[in-house]
């Protein structure tokens, strides 16, 4: 059979475990690399089709299928009936104009978008040339065997060959949300999808268990290819902000539009304007006056937002976290491998005889190992021989343990938990060997660690006997042991003793391991009840994670910014208020425990939890409580997660952040952005790109608001008194779309203000347009129209000028003064008047060099000049265009000032 193409789909359900892998022509020991490879070549990537991006040109199409383009290109067709074709051909060019930077700005972002897409893409965990590594989910081909564990989603269809509680959620596939049994025994051939429990379909989710299958059908061949053959392409741009500001558009827009009619009518009516004149006068003004740069600038700030924050390792998976983020009151975080750099190594162990310390840091196995006297100096190093309960103890520390210790190219790394991997380590600095330990005491079965649990136990034979092997939380396991095993055999356990020397470590900030064992007689298969009776403790080992230097600064830049971290583990209350210590936590003094939370009302918690920073022996529902009893509190919170059971929390959450390393594809799903490197401190620096990407949307609203403000009024003065425009709507066109929108944009690279991290959260129900915004677009679009005016007047009413020169001069104006405004609005309140303030930003001053261009050309070349009537303007104009510029920016300034002083 040519197991490269799916030729035919047997029934894999029905197939015995053995048959289908020689059906695939694979082993249970995997595929080789090379023959994997072929596949690959044959039946092409484990990939389901994805929807087609939109080609071009109906991107650009769709530039045109908005109000504002319609007005235009009726305004164009009218002005063509009425015999004006410059006019026609002005209005085309600017609307081309309008199209292209559109279409080039929404693909920068959509651009941006799909290679964060990307950096979501799933991985497989497989078995090749026998050893277990880690692929991209694309690689999968027909019989490889691929290692599934509670959380992952699974990346192809599989028929099962080891299955250990292992349970399904398969709703994508069936549409059943409650999780079913798998196992590997063959089903009936006629089974329904949903009843196959011998295979695992790719899209389904572990919820449970682990296992390991072979891979059956890849890519479209698998059943989730069949029902569903493409995959959603690129999400939308779309946020609330987003929403809401096209909502406001609107409905401005319809009030610009009716006020625009009214004018027109208005002038005809009193003035007995020729209509062409007052249609052409509407048209400017409407046009003049809404704000349609407006989404695409502020499109683009939250795609370089996106941008920004992927370059710091947060991946943005729905849009609207960038603007939540920005408003985060709350952090609640784990501890392990977020605050803490997860690179454990065990520093001591306690023995019923007494305590060993260990030397070396990092997971090279160099360090020796001492006894401790009991004027706590310490002794000669150890010969592990010597010690048969220390032999032992590191004996089932290896065996109840998944990790590997490998030396890749001189450096000592781990793979699987770090945890387990000190364990490990410790071994091999005390001179066991690891590989020999595993193969000669099999594993026949094992119940996984998972954080409600708090432990691991598994079954292995020893010298003839099968024994059971448990490692866990200490005090989770100090209830389940009634003995302890010394050198001299087994005694009653004194549990005061062991407490005390278990707060001692945890006391040091040290993750605390104990490792019990007991005989079994009935090696059936494992259960919880069994494994939780009566063991034998063996000792504790105490475990040295430090704290992510980058982790102390996040916490410090935190609470500046008013922001409250708050530590949620599943680790002991000692060992977290020491780290919390370390990280600099207001409250470290305190810490909240699981089983005090359960017995807490909701409104006992919703007291407590504004007090108390850290919270330990937490279970994933505890995280759950802790958000909906503080956003009862009208707070903001971000939570973090790893595991399967984290996602309701993660999904309650405001922003829900899931570890990219260490966490599980569940918790990813569930979460709005995932940390490429499970770092307390990135979460830190996403909040501060959203604070920045919602102040620049500010900026840029009350940066072009006046300017429309400005040039709607000039127009309707103008009309309604009768008098000449000052700026023609041609020319009023020109000044909106190309040059007012092409400033805005620098505001969307705005770097974020100095105090971006030391003001308090915004409060999310603020209006995006408060009175002071409104005051500030009101204020400068007077001033505007001042200078607008003046500038015309002199021109045309002192020097009697031609119309041309004095609407050049006026359109200059606005234009000078919309640059040197640009400036202002770099800062909302603080002030510019500095090197910093005046030349911090490039993209302003490259904006102004290249519109200042654009404007002399505007002005001085003839065929510019012929489309939108402006004539040459003289030196004096400009020296006097440039101070009312300069004089603009600085009674701005002074505005400022007056507004800081009074608070
Ligand atoms: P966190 O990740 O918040 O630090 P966990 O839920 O991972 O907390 O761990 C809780 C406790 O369970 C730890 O303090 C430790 O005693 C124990 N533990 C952690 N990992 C393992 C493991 N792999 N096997 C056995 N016990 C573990
Ligand atoms: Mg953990």
């Amino acid at each position: 059979m040519d197991v490269g193409r799916h030729p035919t789909h047997p029934d894999w359900h029905a197939l015995p475990a053995e048959q289908a892998l020689t059906r695939l022509q694979t082993s249970s020991s995997g595929l080789a690399d090379t023959e994997a490879r072929a596949r690959l070549a044959r039946v092409g990537p484990n990939a389901l089709p994805r929807a087609r991006p939109r080609p071009a040109w109906r991107r650009l199409l769709a530039q045109l299928a908005n109000l504002l383009v319609a007005i235009l290109l009726t305004a164009a067709a009218i002005s063509l009936a009425l015999g004006e074709t410059l006019d026609t051909l002005a209005i085309v060019g600017v609307v081309t104009i309008i199209a292209l930077i559109g279409f080039l700005q929404e693909g920068r972002a959509e651009q941006a978008l799909a290679r964060i897409h990307d950096m979501l893409s799933p991985r497989a965990q497989v078995l090749r040339d026998g050893r277990r590594t880690e692929i991209d989910a694309e690689m999968l081909v027909p019989g490889d065997i691929v290692l599934l564990e509670s959380g992952d989603r699974v990346p192809a269809d599989l028929r099962l060959l080891e299955a250990r509680r292992l349970r399904h959620q398969e709703a994508a596939l069936t549409g059943e949300s409650v999780a079913v049994d798998k196992d590997i025994a063959p089903v009936a051939t006629d089974a329904e999808l949903g009843d196959r429990a011998s295979m695992a379909y790719a899209g389904t989710l572990v919820a449970q268990g682990s296992a390991r299958g072979v891979v059956v059908a890849t890519g479209t061949a698998t059943e989730l290819g069949r029902i569903s053959t493409l995959l959603g392409g690129v999400e939308k741009l779309r946020t609330p902000l987003l929403r809401q500001l096209d909502r406001a558009g609107r409905v401005l827009a319809g009030v610009i539009l009716a006020s625009a009619v009214a004018t027109a009518l208005a002038g005809i009516l009193i003035h007995d304007s020729p209509w062409p004149e007052m249609f052409m006068a509407a048209v400017g003004l409407a046009v003049a006056a809404i704000p349609e740069g407006l989404p695409a600038i502020v499109t683009i700030g939250l795609a370089l937002g996106v941008q920004a924050m992927a370059r710091c390792h947060a991946i943005v998976r729905r849009l609207p976290a960038v603007e939540t983020l920005g408003a985060v009151s709350t952090i609640f975080t784990d501890k392990t491998g977020t605050l803490t750099r997860n690179e454990m190594t065990a520093r001591t162990i306690w023995l019923p005889e007494g305590e060993i310390r260990l030397h070396g840091v990092g997971y090279a196995p160099h360090g020796a190992l001492h006894a401790v006297a009991d004027d706590d100096s310490l002794l000669e190093p150890l010969r592990v021989d010597d010690h048969p309960t220390l032999r032992h103890f590191l004996r089932v520390g290896v065996l109840c343990n998944d990790a590997e210790l490998v030396e890749d190219a001189g450096e000592w790394r781990i793979h699987g938990d770090p945890t387990e991997g000190a364990l490990v380590v410790a071994a091999a600095k005390a001179g066991l060997t690891v590989g020999g330990i595993r193969d000669e005491h099999d594993r026949h079965d094992a119940i996984p660690f998972a954080s409600e649990r708090r432990y691991m136990a598994t079954l292995h034979r020893i010298d003839g006997a099968p024994w059971l092997l448990v490692k866990g939380a200490p005090d989770r396991l100090l209830t389940m042991c009634q003995r302890v095993r010394a050198e001299s055999g087994e005694v009653e356990l004194d549990r005061p003793l062991w407490e005390a020397r278990l707060r001692a470590l945890s006391s040091r900030g040290l993750r605390v391991l104990a490792l019990a064992e007991k005989p079994v007689h009935d090696p059936g298969e494992l259960s919880e009840a069994h494994a939780e009776r009566g063991l034998v403790l063996l000792g504790l080992v105490g475990l040295l994670d430090p704290p992510r230097e980058e982790a102390i600064t996040a916490v410090a830049e935190c609470r500046a910014a008013g922001i409250r971290p708050v530590m949620v583990t599943g680790d002991h209350a000692d060992t977290a208020r020491a780290v919390a210590k370390q990280l600099g936590f207001a409250r470290p003094d305190r810490a909240l425990s699981g089983h005090e939370l359960d017995a807490m009302s909701a409104a006992d918690l919703a007291e407590a939890v504004r007090r108390i920073d850290v919270f330990a022996r937490t279970s994933p529902e505890h995280k759950l409580r802790l958000v909906e009893a503080q956003q009862s509190h009208g707070e903001i919170c971000a939570m973090t997660g790893d595991g399967v059971n984290d996602g309701p929390a993660l999904r309650r959450a405001d922003v829900g952040v899931a570890m990219g390393r260490q966490g599980t594809a569940a918790a990813r799903e569930a979460a709005e952005v995932v940390l490429a490197d499970d770092n307390f401190a990135t979460i830190v620096a996403a909040v501060r790109e959203g604070r920045k990407v919602h102040d620049n949307i500010r900026k840029t609203l009350t940066f072009l608001l006046p300017t429309n403000g400005a040039q709607g009024l000039a127009i309707m003065l103008a009309v309604l008194s009768g008098s000449l425009l000052p700026v023609t709507p041609l020319q009023a066109l020109w000044v909106n779309m190309v040059v007012a929108a092409t400033l805005g944009l620098a505001l969307a690279f705005e770097p974020g203000e100095a105090d971006l991290m030391q003001r308090p959260p915004r409060r999310p129900d603020a209006a995006l347009l408060d009175l002071f915004l409104l005051w500030r677009v009101g204020f400068v679009a007077a001033l505007l129209l001042l200078a607008t005016y003046g500038i015309f007047a002199w021109i045309h009413g002192l020097q009697a000028a031609d119309i041309t020169v004095a609407r050049a001069g006026a359109v200059n104006m606005l234009v000078a003064g919309c640059a040197a405004y640009l400036i202002n609005s770099r800062r909302l309140t603080r002030g510019i008047l500095s090197r910093r303030g005046l030349f911090g930003s490039r993209a302003v001053w490259v904006t102004i060099g290249l519109v200042a261009a654009i404007q002399l050309a505007w002005t001085y070349l003839p065929l510019l000049q012929r489309l939108f009537g402006a004539g040459p303007l003289g030196l004096g104009h400009w020296a006097a265009i440039l101070a009312s510029a300069v004089l603009l920016l600085l009674i701005v300034e002074a505005e400022k000032a007056l507004l800081r002083r009074r608070g």
